[in-house]
């Protein structure tokens, strides 16, 4: 048994922006429909306890959230302040708990990470994620992905040997080669990030896909459902967007049992 929670479902600099007075960013202030963290899931597998994906800055209220103090596996996608930002806080906890972190990245990932806070290593355990590694019932592979003018992140696939039902984590992601796309065909069920609905900006100083965009690969990669995460201020889920019945905007706290 495994249930995904959406911990943060917002962009880098999630929602509310700091220094924003647009309606979105003003609700988010307010009633709090589009209150967003930065993206992180959390995963409750079976026989492999709390696994979390990504530990932006605000993981020390996303564990709180969660009613957790501890977690036993963190999956880093890529080195970007939004996902590792938590990193430093993190490591302060298990120095405090004397119970070292363990952490999965790819080789490129770490060595980013290591290059700007060495110190991290010593309380936390980084384990490369080159190849892929068994967590509970899944085989989890990862993958480069195109990140635009961020360069590289990576994704996530989680294969179930026994009922072969497969999942993808992709936050981060634009501009997918025919090869990047390949282990996103025919899912069971899609994570991917879409940061507005329709992106104004060209094309060039882009890193993540719109919704739009999003909706014409879904259509060619079929999955059976779809979340979509990562969202900016330009996404107002008071709006009703007329999605299929089988996308939808993920929300912080939305569980899925697998
Ligand atoms: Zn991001
Ligand atoms: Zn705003």
């Amino acid at each position: 048994m495994t249930k995904i929670i959406f911990r943060g479902t917002g962009d880098s600099m999630g929602v509310p922006r700091i220094y924003c007075k647009c309606k979105v960013c003003n609700e988010a202030r307010t009633t709090g429909l589009n209150r967003r963290l930065r993206s992180s899931v959390q995963l409750k597998i079976a026989d492999a306890g709390e696994v979390w994906i990504d530990c932006g800055p605000d993981f020390a209220k996303q564990l709180e959230a969660a009613d957790l103090r501890a977690i036993d596996i963190l999956l880093i996608t890529h080195a970007h302040f939004d996902h590792i930002g938590g990193l430093v806080e993190w490591a302060d906890a298990c120095r405090w708990t004397q119970k070292k972190g363990i952490a999965y990245a790819p080789t490129e990932v770490i060595a980013e990470i290591n290059d700007r806070f060495p110190w991290l290593k010593n309380q936390i355990h980084f384990h490369t994620f080159d190849q892929p590694i068994t967590i509970g019932q899944w085989q989890v592979t990862s993958w480069r992905v195109n990140h635009g003018k961020n360069g590289y992140a990576y994704a996530f696939a989680f294969l179930n040997s026994e009922t072969n039902y497969k999942w993808v984590y992709c936050s981060d992601s634009i501009g997918l080669t025919d090869e990047q796309q390949q282990p996103l065909v025919e899912l069971d069920l899609l994570i991917i990030g879409t940061s507005f609905f329709k992106e104004p900006f060209a094309y060039e100083t882009r890193s993540v896909y719109d919704v739009v965009e999003a909706m014409d690969l879904i259509a060619k990669w079929q999955p059976k459902q779809t979340l979509l995460t990562h969202m900016s201020h330009d996404i107002d889920l008071a709006n009703d967007y007329m999605l299929p019945a089988n996308i939808q905007f993920a929300r912080t706290g939305l569980e899925l049992n697998l």
